[in-house]
């Protein structure tokens, strides 16, 4: 078999068309090509020879196919549309033909096919066609499937409404944009295209250069990330979050892609979701104010009496011409007055609106400071005492939210005490090691802790694991908002710390602050100041005064050496209470019915009246202790004095008490 052909460029094909093959191993190379399909048509594109490639791609053998019109391998559309004759023609008027298109294998399946027909030449006439094909199927799918995904990331991205998506050239203009910045920006593209993008922001920070930086920090970084306010079409603004990222091309800087959110409204909820917790700070502030005003009522009516008592005793004993000794009345006084001024510092300090400000404090201050203020709050009823580790680190906080808290756990350990208790407040540094700290769901390292622990009720599982969620209380209506603990807890967590309870139902309740350790010098303030101690009175008739406030006892006593009877001084319950119930001589009983410890002044006269039935007592009362007296007549020798009275008042009440007969 004789086969000869040539390839040639159309140019060369008239000049140099005389190249010719015998039989030979080139014949044999192609025919054992297989991935290129490369046969001969003759003039009417009759199959003349064929390849292994073409056995390969088109399915046929060469016994089937040698004979055949080319243009089976066409698909019907193409077929009909004449495009074999057509591709021929082609290939003869210029030499060649090339085409990508899809063809058909025998088994009637696709393919896409990179298509090359050659006129072949011999001696200078036309003696048919080389074609080869290539299977490009997979490449072509490859390239559909990126096509296709560029097509639907552009939809995406053009699509995409919540955030504005737009490119930048190297000098910041507009040159594309997406419907997010539509929306967001106001903006339709072709009002923005080649536009500067500066003019979204506001005239303040376009001045501040602030554009110009932002592009300046992607191109040098990568990357630029801010939130601010930006201008609309319409010139409101908005609360914008903004990345700008450099888009760089073999280390050429091709533009910036800019992604701007709207937040607006989020950062209007946020402030709001803010001020709604400092006002429920506040609110419960003012809960524990109201919660203080009570027994700071009472406290000041105490500290009155001793002012006016020292100034009226003063007096008299100016008006006798007694004037030696005269600065016990003035310090106590001055004592007085000065704890009433620092109550009311105090109390002032606290209900006083302050921004959350942490600073290094020192819970051992703080708590000792506040220990005063406690008491009057917890009332006599409950014993109050102090653990506080020396030499305790200073933590970070705001020192008024510690207080709070501390006041607040204070109030939770009273109520659960109704029936009196001990109450502690204790301190403590900790070092958490990793199992403790996962224990307490803190990072592992250096706390002070803060505990108050009560001798109360106790909380069953259900309560505590609820403690701390805002509103959660077990009280009745108008005595807990339920929002004391979670203010607590989130205070603690805000101070990178956390809140603990552990309780037993019966037995009482420690609820603990873990704050972080800060390594430096706590703030430091001055310290409080004392009181004078107390002298004592002699005579043959004796009254016995119960009272815990050292400057009201004083006076009292004073009175009643005036008057000239001897004095026994007593300031809780339970010394009073032994005192009478000795054999000691006692004419008049006078005692504060709000008293510290477990018996008040009300159960001490009736212990008392057991051994001594005629016992003339005098109640001294403040505020609210009228109903622990009980509503209604007083009983037999029973009397009552409202505090603040004048000594004056005192002194005629008890002569009268004492030299009236038993009833
Ligand atoms: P409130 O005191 O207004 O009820 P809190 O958030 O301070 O709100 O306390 C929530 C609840 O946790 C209380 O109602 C009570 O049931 C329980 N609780 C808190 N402290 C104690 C405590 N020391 N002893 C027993 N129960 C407590
Ligand atoms: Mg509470």
């Amino acid at each position: 078999m004789k086969a000869g052909f040539s390839a040639l460029d159309p140019g060369d094909r008239r000049n140099k068309a005389k190249v010719s093959l015998t039989t030979s191993t080139y014949e044999l190379l192609i025919r054992s090509v297989v991935d290129y399909a490369i046969f001969m048509l003759d003039l009417d594109g009759h199959v003349m020879s064929w390849n292994s490639g073409a056995e390969r791609i088109k399915g046929y053998t060469a016994e089937e196919i040698i004979g055949e019109h080319f243009s089976r391998f066409y698909t019907e559309e193409d077929r009909a549309a004449g495009l074999p004759a057509k591709a021929l023609r082609i290939a003869t008027e210029s030499g060649r033909f090339s085409a990508e298109a899809w063809r058909i294998r025998k088994d009637g399946a696709r393919f896409w096919a990179m298509v090359v027909i050659d006129a072949i030449y011999q001696d200078g006439r036309l003696i048919g066609f080389a074609k080869i094909t290539r299977d490009m199927t997979e490449q072509r799918k490859a390239q559909i499937a990126a096509m296709e995904s560029e097509r639907r990331f552009r939809l995406l991205v053009e699509g995409v409404t919540d955030y504005a998506i737009y490119m930048l050239d190297p000098d910041g203009r507009v040159s594309n944009w997406n419907a997010g910045a539509e929306r967001i920006k106001g903006y339709a593209l072709a009002d923005v295209v080649g536009q500067h993008f500066s003019r979204f922001y506001t005239p303040e920070d376009v001045a501040a250069g602030l554009p110009r930086r932002a592009l300046e920090t992607a191109r040098s970084q990568g990357r630029y990330e801010a939130e601010g306010w930006r201008i609309r079409k319409d010139g409101t603004r908005f609360w914008a979050s903004v990345v700008i990222d450099a888009i760089y091309d073999e280390g050429q800087l091709m533009g910036f892609a800019k992604i701007t959110r709207d937040l607006t409204e989020r950062r209007e909820a946020q402030q709001q979701l803010e001020q709604s917790r400092e006002q429920l700070f506040q609110a419960q502030k003012m809960e524990a104010v109201g919660q203080l005003t009570g027994g700071l009522a009472h406290d000041f009516n105490n500290l009155l009496t001793g002012i006016s008592g020292s100034l009226e005793l003063l007096k008299a004993r100016v008006a006798q011409g007694r004037l030696s000794d005269l600065d016990r009345y003035i310090n106590s006084a001055q004592g007085a007055a000065s704890r009433a001024a620092a109550l009311t510092h105090r109390l002032l300090a606290f209900a006083r609106r302050q921004t959350l400000d942490p600073k290094p404090t020192n819970p051992n201050k703080l708590a000792a400071d506040m220990l005063d203020m406690v008491q009057r709050t917890v009332g006599p009823g409950i014993a109050l005492e102090t653990a506080l580790e020396t030499g305790l680190w200073p933590t970070l906080c705001d020192p008024n939210q510690l207080e709070n808290a501390i006041l607040n756990l204070c109030i939770n350990a009273r109520d659960a005490m109704p029936d009196g208790g001990l109450l502690t407040i204790e301190t403590a540094n900790a070092r958490l090691d990793d199992a403790t700290a996962r224990l307490h769901g803190v990072e592992p390292g250096e706390y002070v802790t803060i505990s108050v622990t009560d001798t109360g009720t106790g909380m069953p599982p259900d309560v505590a694991e609820r403690a701390f969620d805002p509103f959660f209380t077990t009280k009745p209506t108008g005595q807990g908002t339920g929002l004391g603990l979670s203010m607590i807890y989130g205070f603690a967590k805000q101070s990178g710390g956390q809140a603990r309870i552990r309780s037993e139902v019966g037995r009482g309740t420690t609820v603990s602050l873990f704050l972080p350790r800060h390594l430096g010098e706590a703030d430091e303030a001055n310290p409080p100041s004392q009181l004078p101690s107390l002298p004592r009175a002699e005579a043959e008739q004796t009254v016995m005064v119960v009272d815990d406030e050292p400057t009201v006892r004083m006076l009292v006593a004073e009175v009643l050496e005036e008057l000239g009877y001897a004095a026994i001084e007593a300031a809780d319950g339970t010394s009073g209470l032994k005192v009478l119930q000795s054999d000691v001589q006692i004419d008049l009983l006078i005692t504060d019915v709000g008293l510290p410890g477990n018996v008040n002044g009300r159960q001490m006269a009736d212990a008392a009246r057991q051994t001594r039935p005629d016992l003339k007592v005098l109640f001294i009362t403040g505020y609210a202790e009228n109903t622990v007296l009980g509503s209604g007549m007083l009983e037999q020798n029973t009397h009552m004095l409202t505090k603040p009275f004048s000594m004056e008042a005192l002194a005629s009440r008890v002569k009268a008490i004492v030299t009236s007969a038993p009833a």
